[in-house]
């Protein structure tokens, strides 16, 4: 199958200033993120808020270049394309967002919503423009007549069909879905995922699913990655995260969301808040909220390594996967 992304070693570092006299602090909000997603396929990122997912969904959208790394995009290179073929890349990356009641534009008709791409970046004329618009509706199961309607006539669950529509019309390769049902009723999320599996099927989309919800990452992913404070914790086929996980950190994600992995497992309760990620702790980075966390976790950072089929950064996942997550903490 055809790689439609790859990226190696992502990072984004912001400066942040800290007032006149101080020089300013540096935040890595993305450490080193590598990943490829093939057509057809999807790969969740998953992690509490300021995990730095968001930052990640908007370096492979080329919002954000990166500080470090490369993004090969549809087999071209993201991060250093010269500004003529930028056009084509960002072209076949399309975003879908969380908020389908801000995304899109309240004054703008359906019509003129889905067929501005195309009046941008194509040469279609406004026939062929219109004709594309409504078959694009049908696509996403909302009837062709309501190009004419305008964005609040519209219920939640249709109107992020509509972004997604949207996000469609320039026949991309990568879809980036940030949080795309979030804001949904369940019974509107189920449809809204169902939809967007059909149209992968369909159209041979790789998607770049960023969510915290692990019912939804469950339902859509192929692969799943776990972040925390900027790092992976876990990476690999969503069937062996969600059934044997091998870092304490993805079991605390499942042990809080019921139903979701495999039963009866060690429960993880997460104690404490997210450390800020402009004084990350020492060695691993979960060591601060880790169970399990000994002395070496706190002096020598884990490096990512591969475990069977899956990418993990803890000292002990071999034991973890031998013989499970012990209750007490071990030393
Ligand atoms: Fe916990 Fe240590 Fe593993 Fe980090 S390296 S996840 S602190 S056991």
């Amino acid at each position: 199958m055809t790689v439609v992304v790859e990226a190696k070693n992502l990072r984004q570092v912001y400066k942040i200033r800290r007032g006149l006299f101080k020089e300013p602090a540096h935040l890595q909000a993305v450490g080193g993120v590598s990943f490829a997603i093939e057509a057809g396929k999807t790969l969740a990122v998953v992690g509490e808020s300021g995990c730095g997912k968001s930052t990640l969904a908007r370096m492979v959208s080329l919002i954000e270049k990166p500080t470090e790394g490369t993004l090969m995009l549809d087999g071209a290179d993201a991060v250093n394309t010269p500004s003529a073929d930028k056009r084509r890349l960002r072209q076949a990356v399309q975003l879908v967002f969380q908020n389908p009641y801000g995304s899109l534009n309240p004054r703008k008709k359906i019509s003129a919503v889905l067929e501005d791409p195309l009046a941008i970046n194509t040469t279609m004329n406004a026939a062929e423009r219109g004709e594309r618009a409504r078959a694009m509706l049908a696509q996403v199961g909302l009837r062709p007549e309501y190009a004419s309607r305008y964005p609040h006539m519209f219920s939640g669950g249709q109107r992020q069909r509509i972004a997604i529509a949207r996000a469609l019309m320039l026949n991309p390769k990568l879809l980036v879905a940030d949080e795309p049902v979030s804001a949904l009723d369940v019974s509107i999320q189920a449809q809204v995922l169902n939809l967007l599996a059909d149209l992968q099927q369909e159209f041979k989309l790789a998607y770049l699913f960023i969510s915290h919800d692990l019912a939804v990452v469950r339902h859509i992913a192929h692969e799943v990655l776990v972040m925390y404070l900027g790092h992976v914790m876990e990476q690999g086929p969503k069937a062996d995260i969600f059934e044997r996980p091998s870092h304490p950190y993805t079991q605390a994600l499942l042990a809080s969301t019921p139903g979701v992995g495999a039963r009866n497992v060690q429960k993880i309760v997460l104690k404490g808040e997210l450390p800020s990620p402009l004084s990350p702790p020492s060695g691993c980075v979960f060591s601060s909220r880790c169970p399990y966390a000994v002395e070496r976790c706190r002096a020598e950072r884990p490096l990512p390594r591969q475990i069977e089929s899956r990418i993990v950064a803890c000292h002990f996942s071999e034991d973890f996967l031998s013989s499970g997550f012990p209750a007490e903490k071990p030393g």
